[in-house]
């Protein structure tokens, strides 16, 4: 089969041709119908994030069709629609047994530490496959897998409730989709915190209270706002110190504030004035559950999250489209999420 790899970090993705992969009894075997390419792929080929095995095929954002299944797989058959889960648990180990795959002993993720979606099939286990209904199309099934499956795992950690005001730091991907379910969990009014302008138009045309962090101390503005209270819950997306700082600066009493962007700055905090004296709660958020993903499935179902069509710019599974478009990805001003779309004659 066809695949897209990473052989060298640093050097530009290969087009190679492979063997089908072997599943095992528990597995299953995907014909790939969109994968995502995600800012993590254009880290993986820069060498900022580690790779430890190459050759690899990139891509962890996957939906397609189930081609064979292994004699232990019930929950899906050949012909169904699924969408992956990118962390591959063991299910047994202290983490896995509490329902916290994300720590598992030998956790591994998809298209990083094992071949991901960049190719025309791939395996997965059948526990990773989720099915994905006829009405969510695949590179919108695709795309959800990870943005918006970590969005949704900051606002559950965070303990969303519905009313709560909700400040969100950087409106990249995860904001974007952050809005939106900030939204179907009925929150009160979402700022949105930016010093992108397009970005700030956005947030406001979605019925965000976009805060333009150019023009004043964001912080200083949402207390404005919120007769000097300050919100219920901030999420800072960017992974800066300055931000994340100003994430729990912005929050009101019994405040939550959950840090998902990543940063190695060291971020400076008043205990008693900035934290205790207000009982706020600083969470550090990584990656998502596999039972988060039916929700997100669900909301993507009814409309309730979505990717507008102009937002979605399609490549074939071809190394020279697909380079350009991790090239791209490093400078992205907006919202465009491209999509791989291998050719397929079923
Ligand atoms: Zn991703
Ligand atoms: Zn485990």
């Amino acid at each position: 089969m066809k695949a897209v790899r990473l052989v060298q970090v640093g050097k530009l993705l290969e087009e190679a041709d492979i063997p089908l992969p072997e599943i095992g009894t528990s597995d299953v075997l995907i014909r790939v119908r969109a994968a995502g390419i995600c800012h993590s792929d254009a880290h993986y080929r820069a060498g900022i994030s580690q790779i430890d095995h190459l050759p690899l095929t990139l891509g962890h954002e996957i939906a397609g069709r189930v081609e064979k299944v292994g004699r232990a797989v019930t929950d899906v058959s050949p012909g169904d629609r699924v969408c992956v889960h990118y962390l591959v648990h063991c299910g047994n180990c202290e983490f896995c047994v509490r329902g916290l795959e994300q720590f598992c002993r030998s956790g591994q993720m998809i298209g990083k530490d094992r071949d991901g979606g960049y190719a025309e099939f791939i395996k997965v286990p059948g526990a990773n496959a989720l099915s994905l209904p006829n009405e969510i199309p695949f590179e919108i099934g695709a795309i959800m897998m990870c943005s918006s499956a970590t969005a949704l795992h900051a606002l559950n950690k965070a303990r969303v409730k519905p009313g709560e005001s909700v400040a969100i730091f950087g409106f990249g991907g995860l904001g974007f989709s952050a809005l939106q379910l900030a939204r179907a969990f009925d929150c009160g009014d979402v700022y949105v915190i930016e010093i992108n302008p397009a970005k700030l138009a956005s947030a406001a045309n979605m019925g965000a209270i976009a805060i333009d962090a150019r023009s004043a101390d964001p912080v200083e503005q949402i207390k404005e706002a919120t007769a000097g209270t300050g919100v219920d819950v901030s999420l800072e997306l960017i992974g800066s110190a300055k931000t994340m700082r100003q994430a729990v600066l912005c929050l009101g009493p019994l405040g939550r504030a959950a840090l998902v962007g990543l940063t190695t700055e060291t971020m400076s905090i008043l205990p008693y004035i900035e934290l205790i004296n207000k009982e706020a709660e600083i969470i550090g958020v990584s990656d998502h559950l596999a039972t988060e993903l039916s929700v997100l499935i669900d909301f993507a179902r009814c409309g309730e999250l979505q990717f507008p069509a102009e937002s979605l710019r399609f490549v074939d599974l071809d190394a020279g489209q697909i380079n350009s478009a991790l090239d791209s990805l490093q400078n992205s001003l907006d919202h465009v999420r491209t999509i791989i779309i291998p050719s397929s004659d079923n």
